[in-house]
């Protein structure tokens, strides 16, 4: 990732991707404590736009907030730095990744004379879980590993260190041959992905875990807000894994991982094992919006 051309935003200003360095004793770097986001930008028939930049840069602030890190910057001037890293790349379409973290001013946990540094990177990445996947769907284990409790790690934060979680259940998922873990709570309900929400599709109403250790995602709250334009229901509740089991269709959903079916989970069929109807009616309306080819909710794009 370190070697390639283009810029970097980084505390202001832009520089060359490659001079996009930090001290090997960063204090992000040991402890883990540093708020990031993920944010998509797709191509329009106006040029590039970011989707829900806004609500995006606002997760990032209530993250910092959470942790108590003060980030040294409005949210203007995010919003306009994850713009030109788009633009300025010549990105068509991007992932952005904008993150704040405590620099290398000193190493204690007392963290009291550090500042805080923050980054925008943007370049293009394709389908988060395979684009043959998006069709067919996904095999998903749920996983061994418990998903945070929500007073151990803060999970309304989306926080540099939750992510070892998250990369332990995907890693033993895929080291067993599946594709995406699905993490149950600490009381043992589903929960969410390593990066993903999840949701189900059940006698053609939506089920979804409410928020209490899953990342308030924003493409968890667009497709709930497709869902009810498309007059289906949605319920907010505490799942089980032998609902999972015995749903009609499964899904995952994310700024990275779009909308990407669930075909198998612990080696039981969901519904048709492929990508079910109403699935792919919401990941067809997820994609007219985000390419703004819906007239309805262009009020979500950001052009850069
Ligand atoms: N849960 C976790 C743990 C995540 O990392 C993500 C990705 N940010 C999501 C859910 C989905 O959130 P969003 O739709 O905002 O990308």
């Amino acid at each position: 990732m370190a070697d390639r051309d283009g810029v970097i935003w980084y505390n202001g200003e832009l520089v060359p991707w490659r001079d996009a360095q930090t001290h090997v004793l960063t204090h992000t770097l040991h402890y883990g404590m540093g708020v990031f986001e993920g944010v998509r930008a797709y191509e329009t028939d106006r040029g590039a736009a970011i989707f829900r930049l806004p609500e995006h840069t606002e997760r990032l602030f209530n993250s910092a907030h959470i942790l108590g890190m003060k980030i040294p910057y409005d949210r203007d001037t995010l919003n306009q730095a994850q713009r030109l890293a788009v633009r300025e790349n010549k990105l068509a379409s991007a992932y952005i990744r904008p993150m704040a973290f405590y620099g290398s001013e000193g190493m204690g946990l007392r963290a009291d004379n550090l500042q805080v540094h923050v980054i925008v990177a943007a370049w293009h990445w394709g389908s988060y879980l395979g684009e043959d996947n998006m069709n067919r769907g996904i095999r998903v284990r749920v996983s061994s590993f418990t998903r945070h409790h929500v007073n151990v790690t803060m999970c309304r934060a989306k926080a540099n260190g939750n992510y070892m979680n998250s990369m332990m259940a995907l890693q033993e998922a895929l080291r067993d041959g599946y594709d995406e873990a699905i993490l149950l709570d600490a009381q043992g309900y589903v929960m969410e992905g390593s990066g993903e929400n999840i949701f189900l599709v059940r006698d053609g109403q939506l089920h979804t875990p409410d928020l209490t250790s899953a990342l308030d995602g924003i493409t968890r709250k667009t497709v709930i807000a497709l869902a009810e334009d498309m007059g289906l229901k949605v319920h907010e509740k505490r799942i089980t894994r032998d609902e999972v089991y015995i749903a009609d269709e499964a899904f995952f959903t994310g700024t990275a991982a779009e909308v990407t079916p669930i075909r198998e989970v612990d080696g039981r069929v969901i519904g048709n094992g492929g990508r079910g109807p109403i699935t792919e009616k919401l990941q067809s309306h997820y994609f007219d919006v985000v390419h703004g080819r819906d007239p309805g909710h262009r009020q979500w794009l950001d052009l850069v």
